[in-house]
């Protein structure tokens, strides 16, 4: 379907999906330091420090938009504890786990980072998805409730590079 934008001004067709690349852990750590220090895969990432070891996994925010049939999908990673990091690496079957975000989302003022999150294992090859805890933070309001097509398209633009 055709949208025109408010942002640019011009006719959009289908809404792409937004994806952060890494853990945001996995970025602080210097780029020289990353082949030592930590494993990154497009689904899973480890990141070693001082304190021991961390576990990242990537899932997709499941953002409902009003009068739409597709929703927006905002590609995030989450923390998962070695456990269940090592059940999802072998596949097995798992119940919902609990996660923190492991971004800063730019689009919101409000930090995302640690946000608590469940996450829900799907079927072999799809994605977890993320479910925030029922706050009054923004994103979980969001997704919550749902969002305009313009709004979806207004976040679609801020990850753009200008
Ligand atoms: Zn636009």
């Amino acid at each position: 379907m055709t949208f025109r934008c408010a942002i640019c001004a011009e006719e959009h067709e289908g809404l792409p999906d937004i994806g952060l690349h890494a853990p945001d852990p996995y970025l602080d750590v210097p780029e020289n330091e990353r082949a030592e220090r930590t494993t990154f895969t497009s689904d899973r990432c480890t990141v070693r420090d001082g304190d021991g070891e961390q576990y990242f996994v990537r899932g997709v925010i499941v953002i409902p938009i009003h009068g739409q049939d597709e929703p927006f999908g905002l590609g995030v990673w989450v923390s998962q504890s070695r456990a269940n990091y090592e059940r999802y690496e072998r596949n097995e079957e798992m119940a919902p786990t609990f996660g923190w975000l492991a971004n800063r989302i730019a689009h919101y003022e409000e930090n995302t980072f640690l946000l608590k999150t469940r996450v829900h294992f799907g079927v072999q090859n799809h994605r977890p998805t993320i479910e925030l805890e029922p706050t009054d933070h923004p994103l979980a309001v969001e997704q919550r409730r749902g969002i305009t097509l313009a709004r979806a398209w207004e976040i679609v633009h801020s990850h753009m590079p200008s």
